[in-house]
């Protein structure tokens, strides 16, 4: 049984030695074949060096997709996944933070239930600062508001699954990629373990707040085109609400009450140009996509490809 360990890497020059040696000695008397399929997605260090020498110096099954430039963790699972040749694929980081035995784990619950096709893992508790849990738990429940997949809170992107699953996130070929999604849509018998997540002991995290937000409104205009209604329900709610504040204010400015006629039109004026604003905001980020899928753009592009068989 071949297991395909995908291993995305941005800048894990000080990781990939140490994840490798990890991965052997939890593996070695498993019964399983290992091939590794690392994607260098770019990386401005060592990362390329030290994945050639992790090759030469060493007996296993090697995959090397480097790319052109950073295409982002989306893209390196994708070709990471278009290269495997495994029994099974299990998505895994370098930066041993998830750690090989919980694959291990993985591929014992594959071994034994057949009707089981991906095992997933999420996060036991997360040491994290605590705005960031709160914005990940707002985006779960927003997700899972407007969306018609139900996306199971938590759960990362370390999983493993048989080559069904693999051949049909394949077929997903949509350029804004976001893989929760993608298992989710797809389908399948999925079961879910709980891990602990570990400090990252070389390097840093890639993600900045600014990227995980990007993340999150990409998940969610991905997976749900109510974004879209709703701009179109507000933009109804807005005009009329506006109506009736101008009625109001010319029943008041009959009167002869003390109420501005001009501060009032600015005021609307702006209300509903702001409105107008946002929900043409929602529609662009849905063109965006729309954009990028016309243009059938490849998802990555990769430099060099290095393949070793095990002897
Ligand atoms: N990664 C990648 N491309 C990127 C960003 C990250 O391939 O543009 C890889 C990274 O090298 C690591 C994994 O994705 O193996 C997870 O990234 P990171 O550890 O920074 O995320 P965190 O654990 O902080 O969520
Ligand atoms: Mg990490």
């Amino acid at each position: 049984m071949k297991i395909s360990l995908i291993i995305p890497c941005y800048n894990e020059e000080t990781n990939v030695e140490p994840f490798y040696n990890e991965c052997e000695r939890v593996f070695c008397k498993s019964g399983y074949e290992l091939e590794y399929v690392f994607v260098n997605d770019g990386s401005v260090d060592g990362t390329a060096k030290n994945l050639k020498k992790l090759c030469r110096e060493n007996n296993s099954n090697f995959r090397v997709i480097s790319f052109a430039r950073n295409f982002g963790k989306e893209a390196a699972i994708y070709a990471g996944l278009s290269n495997a040749t495994g029994n099974y694929t299990c998505i895994i980081d370098a930066d041993l933070q998830q750690r090989p035995e919980y694959a291990l784990e993985m591929a014992g619950i594959l071994d034994k239930d057949p009707d089981t096709d991906c095992v997933g893992a999420y996060p036991e508790k997360r040491k994290e600062f605590f705005v960031k849990a709160i914005l990940k738990n707002c985006f779960y429940k927003l997700i899972n508001m407007v969306s018609d997949t139900p996306f199971k809170h938590g759960v990362s992107d370390f999983r493993m699954f048989r080559e069904n699953v693999k051949n049909a996130v394949l077929q997903m070929g949509e350029y804004h990629r976001f893989s929760k999604g993608i298992f989710a849509w797809i389908g399948f018998e999925c079961k879910y373990i709980p891990y602990k997540v570990m400090k990252r002991e070389n390097g840093k995290t890639k993600w900045s707040f600014i990227k995980l937000c990007k993340y999150a409104i990409n998940g969610i205009t991905d997976y749900s085109a109510k974004p879209l209604y709703i701009s179109s329900w507000l933009g109804a709610i807005f005009t009329a609400g506006s109506l009736i504040y101008y009625i109001i204010a010319l029943i008041l400015y009959i009167l002869n009450k003390e109420l501005s006629p001009e501060a009032l039109i600015i005021a609307t004026v702006f209300f509903v140009g702001g409105m107008i604003l946002g929900c043409m905001g929602i529609i662009g980020a849905y063109l965006v996509k729309m954009y990028f899928q016309v243009k059938k753009r490849p998802i990555y592009i990769a430099k060099e490809i290095i393949e070793k068989e095990k002897n």
